[in-house]
C-alpha cells in the first residue's frame, strides 16, 4: 500500500470509530429515556390503582402474547399487579408501546441530523490533524519512486569534466528533464566564472600594457644615457627626470593595482570610526588651496556631518575625484568641494568643476578598470591610467555608499557621494563655509 493510501486509510478509521462512538451513545441514551418513561408509567398505573395501599406488599407480572412475533407481543403485553387483599389490576401497554416507540422514533430523528454535523466538524478537524502527516506520506512517496540512474550522472560528471572556463560558450546540455536544475546551476556557475576569468585576464594584460610604456621610455633613456649622457650635461638631466618621472608613474600605477588586487581579495584593512564628514571636506580643500595653485577652489560645507568610515580610505576617494576635476577642467577655473545631507537622510560630499565633462557614451564606463573617455587627452594631462574612479568606487561601494555623476560636455562635471548617515555622540565643530 502507498503511504498515502495509508494516512487515508488511517484517517477513514478513526473517522469511522467517531461515527460508530456516537450513534452507539444516541441508541443507548435513547433506550434509557424509554426505559424510565416505561418505568414511571408503571409506576404512576400502581400508584393511581392501589392509592394509600400502594406501599402494601403486592405481585406484578408482565405477560406478553406470541414470542414469535414482536409486534404482537407489544400489543398484547398486559402488566398486572395483585393487591394486599388479592385483587388483581391489569394495564394494557400496547398503545403504550405505540406511543413510546413514536417519541423515540421522533427523538432519534431529531438528534441524527446533531450527530452528522458532529461528524463532519470532527472529520475536518482530523482531516486538519493530518495533514502533515499526508505532505510527509507524499513527500516519502515521491522519494520513494525516484530512480536512481547511475549512467545518467556519470554523463553528467564527464560533461562537467570536459568544460573548460577558457572557452566562453561552454556549456551542459544532455537533454535530461531530471537533471535539468542541476545542468542550469552548473551553466549558471561556469558563465560567472568565465566572466570572472575574463576580467582576471583583461585587468592583466590592461596592467601590462600600461606598464609597458614607462619601461620602454625608462629603456629608451637609459640607452640614451650610454650613448651620449656621459659627456652631454643636458642631455643627462632631460634623461634622469624623465626616468624619475616615469619610475613614479610606475610606483603610482603598482599602488594603485596592489590597492585593487588586495580589494578583490578582502585583503585591504578597512576600518570604520564616527567621524564628521564636513571636516574631512574641509580638510581636502585646505590641503588642495596649499598643493594645487592653477585652479580656484571653493568649499561649501554644511556641517557636521556624522557618518561612520574609514577616514584614510574616504579621503582617498575624495582626492581621486578633485584630482579629476582639476585634471580635466582648465587653468584658473573654479572646482568647488561641498559637502550636504540629502533629502533621504544620507550624508553626501561633491566635486564639481568647470571643465571638459565627459561624453554620454562614456558616462556608463567611468568605473571601470584602465577606462579613460579620451586616452589620449589623459595621457597628455597627467598621464592618468584610468584605475582612480575604479579605486574610489571600491571604497564607496565598501561604506555602502553610491555615486551620482552629471556632467556635460563642455560644461563641466559634478561627482556626488552618498552614505549612510550616522549619529555619535560627541558632536564635532561645524566646518566653516567659504
Ligand atoms: P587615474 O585617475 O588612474 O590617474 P584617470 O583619471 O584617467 O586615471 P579615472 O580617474 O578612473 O582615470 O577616470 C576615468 C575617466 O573618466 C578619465 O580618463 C576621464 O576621461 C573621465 N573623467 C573622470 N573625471 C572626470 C572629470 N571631472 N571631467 C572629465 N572627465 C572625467
Ligand atoms: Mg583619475
Amino acid at each position: 500500500m502507498t503511504e498515502t493510501k495509508r494516512v487515508r486509510s488511517i484517517a477513514r478509521r478513526v473517522n469511522h470509530s467517531f461515527l460508530l462512538r456516537a450513534l452507539f451513545l444516541l441508541l443507548l441514551a435513547n433506550a434509557m429515556a424509554a426505559g424510565l418513561a416505561f418505568t414511571l408509567h408503571l409506576l404512576t398505573f400502581e400508584k393511581a390503582t392501589l392509592g394509600p395501599q400502594w406501599t402494601v406488599k403486592m405481585e406484578r407480572e408482565l405477560s406478553a402474547g406470541d414470542p414469535a412475533n414482536w409486534i404482537s407481543t407489544l400489543n398484547s403485553t398486559i402488566y398486572t399487579i395483585v393487591d394486599g387483599t388479592g385483587t388483581e389490576h391489569t394495564l394494557a401497554l400496547g398503545a403504550y408501546f405505540r406511543d413510546l416507540g413514536a417519541a423515540v422514533g421522533t427523538g432519534i430523528a431529531v438528534q441524527i441530523p446533531f450527530i452528522i454535523l458532529a461528524y463532519v466538524g470532527f472529520r475536518r478537524h482530523t482531516g486538519n490533524l493530518l495533514r502533515p502527516l499526508r505532505t510527509m506520506a507524499a513527500t516519502a512517496q515521491e522519494l520513494s519512486t525516484i530512480q536512481f540512474d547511475e549512467r545518467k550522472y556519470h554523463q553528467l560528471e564527464d560533461a562537467i569534466d570536459s568544460l573548460s572556463v577558457q572557452s566562453p560558450g561552454a556549456r551542459i546540455s544532455m537533454g535530461n528533464t531530471e537533471l535539468m536544475g542541476l545542468e542550469t546551476a552548473v551553466n549558471n556557475l561556469i558563465g560567472r566564472m568565465h566572466e570572472s576569468y575574463r576580467q582576471q585576464t583583461r585587468f592583466v594584460s590592461d596592467a601590462s600594457h600600461e606598464l609597458r610604456t614607462p619601461i620602454a621610455v625608462i629603456r629608451g633613456y637609459a640607452d640614451l644615457l650610454a650613448r651620449w649622457g656621459k659627456d652631454d650635461a643636458q642631455v643627462m638631466a632631460e634623461s634622469v627626470e624623465a626616468i624619475q618621472q616615469e619610475a613614479d608613474n610606475m610606483q603610482r600605477l603598482v599602488e594603485q593595482l596592489l590597492f585593487l588586487a588586495r580589494g578583490d581579495s578582502g585583503r585591504n584593512t578597512f576600518s570604520p570610526a564616527p567621524l564628521d564628514l564636513a571636516a574631512l571636506v574641509q580638510e581636502a580643500y585646505e590641503e588642495y588651496l596649499l598643493i594645487d595653485k592653477t585652479h580656484r577652489y571653493r568649499l561649501k560645507a554644511d556641517g557636521p556631518l556624522p557618518i561612520s568610515g574609514d577616514e584614510a580610505m574616504l579621503k582617498q576617494a575624495l582626492r581621486i575625484l578633485t584630482d579629476n576635476a582639476a585634471k580635466y577642467s582648465p587653468k584658473d577655473s573654479i572646482i568647488t568641494l561641498s559637502c550636504q545631507e540629502n533629502g533621504k537622510g544620507e550624508a553626501c560630499l561633491s566635486v564639481q568643476d568647470n571643465g571638459a565633462g565627459i561624453p554620454g557614451e562614456d558616462l556608463p564606463h567611468i568605473f571601470e578598470r584602465f577606462y579613460r573617455a579620451d586616452p589620449a587627452r589623459a595621457r597628455g594631462q597627467g598621464g592618468g591610467t584610468g584605475l582612480g574612479l575604479a579605486i574610489a568606487k571600491w571604497i564607496v561601494d565598501r561604506h555602502n555608499g553610491y555615486f551620482d555623476v552629471f556632467s556635460r560636455e563642455g560644461v563641466g562635471t559634478r561627482i556626488t557621494v552618498c552614505l549612510p548617515a550616522k549619529e555619535f555622540k560627541d558632536t564635532p565643530a561645524p566646518a566653516a563655509e567659504s
